[in-house]
């Protein structure tokens, strides 16, 4: 349930934000003039905002289509990213959204028509590119779709550009719009997962990691491209074992062929943002346990790093190709 819903005046009669709010039927509707009022106020406590988030329905003005950083990519010579919205349904301990926001509120801009025009010319401005796009980076891509209707919308603008990949990212169970559209081979539905112990005590809110698979394989036997990304890989007591469970149920679980990639990342956050987020959660092992600093990132130690990827990397090469494999190293 959503309490409260702010609507900014630009957008109060645009038809996305009328079927928005016509799912929220018994939210108190306040108007705003921009969303930054409310989203970017100050002393607003992320975690008690969590508990209980309230809706913003936003116009974007501008960066709708954004270079990802360095180290992020599946192979194509540009990567893009862009977000439809910011914040998350889920509340995963290590979300880099509770270091980066002060506001936990879920902010939807309403104007995708926008982020259409915007995709258009990145792609005009990179003719020559192979380019990949990524929905979902300061959101979970697909876990509000059934609010925000953005897959659906922006899967016909891939359907027109069938030489562009678009990965969705996400964590959720969501089957539509791809249960009813014809597979496209540009689009990428990619997974983040974690052995499934790791998952129950840090992907709070999130499917399980037996439900995910369910999907990625409902929905590889379609003919859906699947993404596999084992983003943040997490260090702990019988790691190997509990990854060497994860790779073998998932690969025996899903068509091959369904495969489209294979990412490795390992938990690292900017300096900055992990001591805002540790204030959160001083006493979560997650960021008392073998972690250092390099440059101006907080991760685990290099061998640790290379440890864990290496090994993943070694198990799924028994059932993928070594260029289908990625490492994530933003
Ligand atoms: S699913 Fe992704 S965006 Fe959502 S809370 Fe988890 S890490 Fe953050």
């Amino acid at each position: 349930m959503i309490e409260t819903i702010y609507v900014e005046d630009a957008i109060k009669n645009h038809p996305r934000t009328k079927f928005i709010l016509k799912k929220f039927k018994k939210s108190r509707i306040i108007a705003i003039n921009k969303y930054v009022e409310i989203f970017n106020k100050r002393n607003q406590n992320f975690r008690i905002q969590k508990a209980n988030p309230n809706l913003i329905l936003a116009h974007k003005k501008d960066s709708f289509v954004l270079p990802t950083p360095e180290g992020f990519g599946i192979g194509s010579s540009k990567n893009f990213y862009f977000s439809h919205m910011y914040n998350c349904i889920y509340d995963c301990r290590y979300c880099f959204l509770q270091g980066m926001y002060s506001s936990a509120y879920y902010v939807i801009f309403v104007n995708f028509e926008d982020f259409e025009i915007a995709l258009k010319k990145t792609i005009e401005n990179n003719l020559s590119s192979k380019l990949t796009f990524f929905s979902g980076y300061d959101c979970d891509s697909l876990a509000f779709e059934n609010v925000t209707g953005f897959a659906k919308h922006i899967l016909s603008f891939f359907k027109k550009h069938p030489q562009f990949e678009i990965e969705f990212r996400t964590k959720s169970i969501q089957k539509e719009p791809f249960l009813s559209t014809k597979p496209m081979r540009n689009v990428i539905l990619a997974y983040s997962l974690m052995p499934e112990l790791m998952s129950s005590s840090l992907d709070n809110k999130a499917p399980s990691i037996s439900k995910r698979i369910r999907v990625i394989s409902e929905l590889a036997s379609r003919g859906w491209k699947i993404g596999l990304r084992f983003d943040p890989l997490i260090h702990g007591k019988n790691w190997k074992k509990l990854y060497q469970e994860l790779l073998d149920n998932i690969y025996n679980n899903i068509s091959l062929d369904s495969l489209h990639s294979v990412s490795f990342g390992s938990l690292r956050f900017p300096k900055r943002m992990f001591k805002d987020i540790f204030k959160l959660y001083p006493n979560e092992p997650l960021f008392t346990g073998p972690l250092s600093h390099k440059n101006k990132m907080i991760s685990y130690d290099i061998e640790i790093e290379e440890e864990m990827t290496s090994f993943c990397k070694n198990l799924s090469l028994k059932y993928v190709n070594e260029d289908q494999i990625f490492k994530c190293s933003i």
